[in-house]
């Protein structure tokens, strides 16, 4: 697995789930066989060719810096209840993640921060894990950054009840116990993370999915990346922006939102990072006229 080097800083892909396979029509209730049937998605990593069910990976990031590093989205995590139907989510017991982590170099005491692109269970459940029958933080020496409109947004509907509403439980499973042990930072939808001479990460809103819904941006080295969240969820979506994904809350403000994230990365060169790309997962975009993007898978981090 190689790492990408921008400047001073580092990124890496820190799996969880490899490669899942849904049901096109689920994860996308509009699509169209027509839709899959651009160039770049007769690939078999991406689009099963027969059954045409769309793979999804389940991973993080880990960006570094000299002397510091973050976790972006923490995938689902161990022993958490979710929906038996979301088999993916439903009291997993891998040692994958932290695995994975070790191979890069890190146990979760050295993680300094832990970013969450927004607070659906799948990007919150390494945040805790099960410690005599109790949540507590994964990352014991991190700060945990959550976007203050996201929190507000999640943490209305857990107070409102039933809890299966926020999240299926992941607010209270994930998130709140960060909040009880006092490693949580509630901040703005455009903070600025790190400047370090001049490379820089910083957030920014890229609602629509969920109404707080951040995407992290790294410029460092004369190169630029986003890390996304699910602004896009499988590369359908950049061919086909309009399409909305069965997670997206507001559906019409999360293709305005990806439409955003397509012309920045084909105009300025930015690497995209989603969060469910499977391998090789960074892609550049290239616009080709008329409102219309298609992708090139990038080896950076294959
Ligand atoms: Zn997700």
């Amino acid at each position: 697995m190689r790492s990408l080097q921008l400047g001073s800083i580092r990124i890496d892909k820190v799996g969880e789930i490899d490669t899942l396979w849904f049901d096109p029509a689920w994860l996308y209730p509009g699509i169209e066989p027509a839709m899959l049937r651009h160039a770049s998605l007769r690939d078999a990593r991406l689009v099963e060719p027969v059954s045409q069910r769309l793979a999804l990976s389940f991973h993080s990031y880990l960006i570094r810096a000299p002397g510091w590093c973050m976790l972006v989205d923490t995938c689902n995590g161990n022993h958490k209840t979710r929906p038996p139907a979301m088999a993916w989510q439903h009291q997993l017991a891998s040692d994958r993640y932290l695995t994975n982590l070790a191979a890069l170099g890190l146990q979760p005491t050295d993680v300094d921060a832990v970013l969450c692109t927004h607070l659906h269970a799948d990007h919150v459940g390494w945040n805790t894990r099960l410690a005599d029958g109790r949540w507590v933080p994964t990352f014991a020496n991190a700060r945990y950054l959550f976007a203050r409109r996201e929190f507000e947004h999640w943490a209305a509907l857990h107070v409102a009840g039933p809890p299966e509403r926020a999240g299926h439980g992941a607010f209270a499973d994930s998130v709140l116990p960060v909040l009880a042990a006092g490693q949580a930072d509630l901040i703005d939808d455009d903070h600025a993370v790190l400047t370090h001479l001049h490379d820089r990460i910083w957030l920014a809103a890229s609602p629509g999915h969920t109404p707080g819904h951040v995407s992290v941006h790294v410029a460092a080295g004369g190169g630029a990346a986003v890390l996304c969240g699910d602004v896009i969820h499988h590369p359908v979506g950049i061919h086909e922006p309009q399409l909305y994904s069965i997670g997206d809350a507001d559906r019409a403000l999360a293709e305005r939102t990806r439409r955003r994230l397509l012309e920045h990365c084909a105009g300025s060169g930015a690497l995209l990072l989603p969060a469910h790309f499977p391998s090789p997962t960074a892609a550049r975009v290239h616009d080709v006229g008329g409102g219309r993007f298609c992708f090139a898978f990038d080896d950076a981090l294959a």
